[in-house]
């Protein structure tokens, strides 16, 4: 089973769509159990779906979150290893 098609299910299930043919949640769950990067992928993108939604239930709220946003979502595309280049950085909140 190839990553890439786990993450792809793994995505439309956090969008709430039907995930591709032969992918059902028990195995997207048995390749969790065993592969790690699966499982931190699926957190990353827990999370960016949880800071999408609240941006766009309130655009108007916070327009700073919309460019912090943004810069997670660079971030995440740049994949993992990307990141830890910056420290000392704490988050507020
Ligand atoms: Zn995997």
């Amino acid at each position: 089973m190839h990553c890439s098609r786990i993450r792809t299910a793994l995505s439309a299930r956090l969008d709430g769509e039907e995930p591709p043919p032969g992918l059902t949640p028990g195995r997207l769950d048995d390749h969790l159990a065993g592969c790690r990067d699966c499982r931190q992928w699926e957190v990353r993108a827990r999370a960016l779906a949880a800071g999408l939604g609240r941006a766009a239930a309130h655009p108007e709220d916070d327009p700073a979150a919309a460019d912090a946003l943004l810069a997670r979502l660079r971030a995440a595309a740049a994949g993992p290893g990307a990141s830890g280049a910056g420290t000392g950085g704490k988050r507020a909140g």
